[in-house]
Order: C-alpha cells, then structure tokens, then sequence
C-alpha cells in the first residue's frame, strides 16, 4: 500500500482520502465501499494480525453467533450470498473467521489493510482540515475523512482483581484467546463471569477440565440457542429468496425475519401464553425475546411472564434445587441485560465435575497464587479463564486517542456519556464516522445489517461533499443535544435502562452512566438517517471554506 499524497483543491496534500480504522465486519466493508465503489484511497489500520476483528480475537471453545447465519452475514453482494454455504444455524468462530476472510479475498482487501498496527492517536488539524493519525509502530499519516470501525465489544475490560498478576497458574480471557489449542484435561479450571462469553465457554470447559468451578455474580435469563446442521433444503430456500429475505430482516427491529410477534403477554391467557413461549424455546435464537409479545421490553408485568417461564425452565433443568435457585435471575427485567443463549449451560451444572459459586454470597476477594479467594474459602485452581467483558460501545473509540476542533478530547466531550449526532459523527470531530456508534441501534440489531447501513450514509455522505467541493462536515451542538435527549426518552419508555450492564456503563467502575443504544428501532432510524442526508444533511454544520494555518 502506497500513500496516495493527494493534492486537493484547495492545495493541501493528505496522505489518504480516508483512514479506517478496524478489519472485522465493518473496517472490511468500508473499504470496499470507500476504495471500490467511490474509487478513494483508503488505507485500514488493524491492531490484530488478521481479518475478522471479533472472530479474529474471541476464539475461546463455544464462541458462536447467535443470530442465525444466514442473517448475520452481509447482504451487499449477492454472489457472495449465494457462493457461501453455511454449516450450521449458528456458524461457530472458526467459521466465521473464515468467511469474513473469504470477503477479504474476493475483494482483495488485505493490500490495503495495515495489520499488527494499532492507532494510538487521531489528531483533527484545523488548519489542514485532515486528520493526522499515529499508530503503534511509528507511522503518521494524514486523511481527509478518519472512519472508525473499531467495534462495540473490541475493548476487554481490564481485570481489576487483586492479586491476578501473582497466580501461578495459567490466565486466559475469552476475549484474547490463544491461537493455538489450549489444552485442559487434568486441570482444575475456574471460569469468572456468566455473561454471554461465559455461558458460551462454560459447558465447552467442563467437558475437558478435571474440575471446573464457575464464579457467578449475577444470575442471567438464559434462553435456548437451538444450533445445529443447516438443513440443505433450508439454505437452497434462502439463496432463491435472499432479496425478499434481507427485505424482510431490514424491516425488523432485530434485523432477522421473525413475524408472529404478539402485541401483548398480558392479553393472553395463561395457556395460549405458555404455548408461545413453548413454541418460541424451542425454536431457539432470538425468537422467545422477540418473537413472542411485544410488550416484553416496556411492561414490568408483561416481562414477568417471561422472567418466571424461564425460571420454570432452569428448575426443569437442574437437578439439585439448592444450585438451581443461585442460577435464578429476579432483580432485573429479563432483556435488561444482553440475553446470553445457551447450548447445554444450565445441564452443565448436573455434572459431578462442576461447582457454582455463587460471589452475591461468598464475593470474590481476590486472586491468591494457588487460586480464587472468596470471603468464604480458597479455590485451588491450575488455570483461570476470564469472562469478563468489555469496555463498551465507547471504550474502543475512547482507547484511540481521538482529538477534535482546539485539541478537545473525546474523552472530554464524552465525560458524562456518549454525545452524538445519530451515533455516527460526534460535534467538534469533523469528518470523523463511527461504525455502529454509541446511540445508535448497533448491538440491538443485526450487526452486520446495522455496519451495512452505516457504511453507506457514510459513502453517501462523502460523495455527496466531494461532489459539491465541500470540505468538512460536523453535527451542530444542538442536533447532537436533541439526538440524545431522543435517544434518552426512548430507552427510558422501555425496561431495558433499568438493568446494570454494558449497555449502561455499569459493568466498568467509573464510567459515566448511559444506555448508550438506539432502541427506536432500525426501520425508524434508517428512515430519520435518510431524511437528514435527504435533506442536505440537516443539522450537520458543512465546511465549504478551508482555514488555511
Ligand atoms: C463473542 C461475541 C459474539 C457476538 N455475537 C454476535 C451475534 O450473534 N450477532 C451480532 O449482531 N453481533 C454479535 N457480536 C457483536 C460483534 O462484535 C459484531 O457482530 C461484529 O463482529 C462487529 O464488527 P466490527 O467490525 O464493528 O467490530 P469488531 O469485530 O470488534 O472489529 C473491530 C476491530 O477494530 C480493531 N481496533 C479497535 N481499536 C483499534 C485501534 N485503535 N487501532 C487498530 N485497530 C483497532 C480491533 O482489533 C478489531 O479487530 C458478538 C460479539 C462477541 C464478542
């Protein structure tokens, strides 16, 4: 990859046109798109040695989608839709990885993607209009737009406990997960964490490990995943109507073509509503938060229903009652926090070789050289494996060293929260797009839908400045207030601010507490992203002059 030192019109030479930031679903679309179709040159930067970004980096045993592959998986080409074949409902890691390589291949990506090479900073020159970007390994170069593909669960939150750096064991994180095979038989394994990754892992280590013991804070509302083989006639079906299909998913606010939604849990007897919970349990993804009653995620009552059949179904479950009762959730809305599903996770708990601890009790003091430290007892172990999240939806971007207009930090202008106009630019950032930021529908919806349709207001959005030789583009202070206080008063018409996660902030001490997810719907917000581009990008401030320095 060369630079491209292009002279504008206006006479100041950037090195690039764009700088993306990011190889996994979104970095490797925007390239495309930017470098392929608008005919720029773009040039990624990606901290890992490979493409794939979460695939590349989350290869813990039981890493999967759970959205069903055929829908997680992108819809801008069609002969890339209808060459893939998918394996599974729900494709594993490893797949993954290999498809979005595939897409690295078929659209020669990789020439223009700097592996192994983190951004550490992204400098806004006023006077040159054009971001100066710093990485890892010394280069700094300059561009005219600096799009951020840097992903909402990219960050792994920092382990805070005492003493981790003294264990004699093994340490592993879910969300850094060795290349190479790691091998457990023998050993006695302690997992912490029981969010999404954990229960993905849980099951998988109790089938290898000696003994595993698993150190639970906060109980989940666990619904089943239903993987298993795609059925041959069911994939010929979806690559005869994949335009319908796609059609259909971007209608929906989860991007899936679920359609027997009910309007409400409540209206239904208590038989008729056990039937659609039946039904939708064992249809599995998403179907039973979704695709059962809509008033789930805005009536406390409604969500009860919910909460209480899963609870039957844990007791169902799990053999001895006494660990059935510390994987009950009660204190929070089911939906409240991200809902992990499950292959085998509560079953896990009947083996003789795996012991919950429940840290709401006994909690967690510390890490000790020979193992885990409860206020109750030590638990020797040989390796711990961390499952404790992210930093997200804003902890990557915040990592990145980002500087706009008078060297005024992201860091600064978010100290109270994310501030955004529609999650994808930020006032006082100039020409700077974040893929599936915060306030936008992002972890909500199809992820790789939502990175589709950012990408292309983006594409659309520079065009559109090219075209009219205009220079910069920034939200308006008062359209980034007005897009938060939209965003605000709709997460708080819904259960879901009501829960303490990563959707919150809550899972990292000292973040600002936000819901930082556009819970208006996809449909709806495409729709108000295209108006405003419709519209000459209303509340967007346009620089057609150039500040010379
Ligand atoms: C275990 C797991 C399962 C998931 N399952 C689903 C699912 O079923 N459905 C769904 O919709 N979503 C799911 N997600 C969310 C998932 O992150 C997205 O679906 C999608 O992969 C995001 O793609 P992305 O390109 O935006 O971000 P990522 O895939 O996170 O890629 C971002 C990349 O940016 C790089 N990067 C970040 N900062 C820098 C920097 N400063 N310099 C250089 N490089 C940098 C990172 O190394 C990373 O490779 C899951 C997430 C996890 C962790």
């Amino acid at each position: 990859m060369s630079s491209a030192n292009i002279e504008d019109r206006a006479g100041v030479s950037v090195d690039f046109d764009v700088v993306v930031v990011g190889a996994g679903f979104a970095g490797l679309y925007a390239l495309h798109k930017l470098r392929d179709q608008l005919g720029l040159s773009v040039c990624v930067y990606e901290a890992g040695d490979e493409v794939g970004g979460t695939w590349y980096w989350n290869r813990y045993p039981g890493a999967r989608c759970d959205i069903e592959s055929y829908c997680y998986s992108y819809s801008f080409s069609d002969e890339l839709q209808q060459e893939w074949e998918w394996t599974e409902r729900f494709a594993g890691q490893p797949e993954i990885r290999r498809y979005l390589n595939h897409v690295a291949d078929k659209f020669d990506l990789r020439r223009d993607i700097r592996f192994g090479t983190r951004v550490v900073s992204a400098i806004y020159r006023e006077e040159r209009s054009a971001w100066e970007i710093a990485t890892d390994q010394g280069t700094r170069v300059s561009a005219q737009f600096l799009v951020a593909g840097t992903g909402n669960l990219s960050a792994p939150k920092v382990p805070d406990f005492e003493g981790l750096d003294d264990f004699s064991g093994q340490v592993y994180a879910t969300s850094r997960w060795p290349r190479e095979e790691v091998d457990f038989t023998g050993q006695r394994v302690g997992v912490i964490g029981t969010g999404s990754s954990g229960i993905q892992v849980i099951p998988e280590l109790a089938q290898r490990a000696a003994h595993l013991t698993v150190f639970q804070r906060t109980p989940n509302y666990v619904t089943p995943l239903g993987n298993g083989p795609m059925d041959p006639e069911f994939q010929r079906y979806i690559k005869q109507n994949y335009g319908t299909i796609r059609t259909r998913s971007r209608q929906h606010n989860t991007g899936v073509p679920y359609d027997r939604v009910q309007p409400s849990a409540l209206d239904a007897g208590p038989e008729e509503r056990r039937r659609t919970y039946e039904a939708r349990w064992r249809e599995g993804g998403f179907r039973f938060l979704k695709d059962a009653y809509s008033d789930l995620m805005v009536d406390k009552d409604a969500n009860e229903t919910a909460a209480e059949f899963i609870r039957e179904k844990i007791r169902e479950q799990v053999v001895d009652p006494a660990v059935a009762e510390l994987l009950m959730p009660y204190n929070y809305p089911y939906g409240a926090k991200r809902p992990p599903l499950e292959t085998n996770y509560f079953r896990t708990f009947n083996r003789d070789n795996v012991t919950l601890v429940d840290l709401r009790r006994t909690p967690l003091h510390g890490i000790v050289p020979s193992g885990v430290e409860t206020s109750a007892m030590v638990y020797e172990l040989d390796s711990i494996v961390l499952a404790t999240g992210f930093d997200a939806m804003t902890g990557p971007l915040l990592r990145m060293g980002v500087c706009g207009r008078a060297g005024r930090s992201l860091a600064q202008c978010w100290e109270n929260g994310p501030r955004t106009q529609l999650g994808l630019m930020v006032d006082g950032f100039p020409n700077l797009f974040t893929i599936t930021g915060p306030q936008s529908p992002s972890v909500l919806y199809n992820m790789p839908l939502a990175i589709e349709d950012h990408v292309n207001w983006i594409a659309d959005c520079i065009r559109y400045l090219r075209e009219r030789n205009i220079k910069t583009i920034e939200p308006s202070v008062e359209s980034v207030s007005e897009w938060g206080s939209h965003t605000n008063e709709i997460a708080n018409s819904t259960l879901l601010p009501t829960g303490h996660s990563w959707y919150t902030g809550d899972n990292i001490p000292g973040k600002p507490r936000a819901f930082m997810i556009y819970l208006g719907g996809a449909p709806r917000y495409r729709k108000i992203c295209d108006d405003i581009a419709a519209n000459g990008y209303e509340g967007f401030i346009l620089g057609r002059e150039l500040t010379t320095g």
